[in-house]
């Protein structure tokens, strides 16, 4: 029998995405989202690439009204994906409680919502910013979480916990926790990708307006850090690959006998990167001489962080498939798809 998820954030970065793999895994979705961080034209896009119009119901995830009229209408759904998130961390410093309100409203909405309509598995986009500043590397699920440094990474946190505690609390749930390392990279076909609105503050969507001409210059967030060569480290991961890992959540909660599982899953390579290297790196595959400088280091980063994924592969039978150079390129034909749609 045909499994229908609902993917709660599904226009936006991640959510476009899993969509895609879900109906390439066979899984049948449906889309809630409010469109604050994502286009109309995405669905336009899923149509393209799935072959199968869109299931989407517009409106607020916080809202228990809303949410109870899309189970409703939507009556045999076994499962949800939990995106819709506020993400950006220094929004989350400037209007905190905006920030927990949705977030964590938009948590215990779904929950109850689950709950009350007997839907068992549950997969949230949780993040390795739950870690902190780490004392070991790579990181495994048994490494202490540490205070966020900001509302958005407490928001995961405290998602986190609610969900554990949801389902100790017999309320028919299962549950896997993916903590996303750092997610990049476009759909091959440049269908979809990410949106930023307004200057980005991640790196990637950054080196690729800038390699555009859209952004004048790249500034490297310091380069004295205790790394090989000064700069940080992080693990990046390709968006389809990180979509891959939420169709195994799926597989692997249907397979698990009861309920009352809860598991918390690193999803990044297993490799570190430093920031100096993804600019070499792009530079290579885009063929294009990057401007940068280097710049005071960004308050409240860690220098360093990356994954051990041993369980995503063990418990779900995942592991990233698709290198950084294929992040980039990806990104960079992305890019050129936008700049093309600017153009027009
Ligand atoms: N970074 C940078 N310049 C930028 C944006 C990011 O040097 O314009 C660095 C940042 O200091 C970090 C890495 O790139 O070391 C990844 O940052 P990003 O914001 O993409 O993700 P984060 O790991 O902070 O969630």
């Amino acid at each position: 029998m045909t499994k229908t998820i609902l993917v709660v954030g599904g226009a936006g970065y991640i959510g476009s995405h899993t969509y895609v793999e879900l109906l390439a895994a066979g899984y049948d979705a449906v889309i809630v989202d409010d469109f604050s961080n994502a286009e109309q034209r995405v669905i336009d896009r899923l149509v393209e690439l799935t072959g199968h119009s869109v299931r989407l119901y517009e409106g607020d995830a916080a809202d228990p009204r809303f949410m109870r009229s899309v189970f409703e209408a939507e009556s045999g759904l076994t499962g949800a994906i939990h995106f819709a998130a506020y993400k950006a961390v220094g929004e989350s410093v400037r209007e905190p409680l905006r920030y927990y309100r949705n977030n964590i409203d938009s948590m215990l909405v779904l929950l109850q919502t689950m709950a009350d309509f007997d839907v068992p598995d549950l997969v949230f986009s949780s993040s390795c910013t739950v870690y902190g500043v780490p004392d070991e590397l790579p990181v495994t699920e048994m490494t202490p979480r540490k205070d966020a440094h900001s509302p958005y990474g407490n928001t995961k946190r405290i998602c986190e916990d609610i969900i554990r505690d949801a389902v100790t609390g017999g309320n028919h749930l299962k549950a896997v926790l993916l903590r996303y390392f750092n997610p990049i990279g476009a759909h091959p076909s440049a269908l979809i990708g990410e949106l930023p609105i307004g200057v980005p503050n991640n790196l990637v969507p950054f080196v690729t307006q800038t390699a555009a001409g859209i952004r004048p210059e790249l500034t490297i967030f310091g380069d004295n850090y205790e790394t090989f060569d000064g700069t940080c480290i992080r693990d990046y991961i390709h968006v389809v690959d990180l979509a891959r890992a939420h169709v195994k959540s799926l597989d692997y909660l249907e397979g698990v006998d009861g309920r009352g599982c809860c598991e918390a899953i690193n999803v990044g390579t297993g490799r570190g990167n430093s920031v100096m290297e993804v600019v070499q790196t792009f530079e290579q595959v885009a063929g294009v001489s990057l401007n940068y400088k280097i710049g005071p280091p960004r308050a409240g980063d860690v220098p360093a962080i990356y994954a051990n994924a041993d369980k995503a592969r063990y418990l779900l039978g995942w592991e990233s498939q698709l290198t950084l150079e294929d992040a980039l390129r990806d990104a960079w034909r992305w890019q050129g798809m936008l700049s093309t749609k600017e153009k027009e």
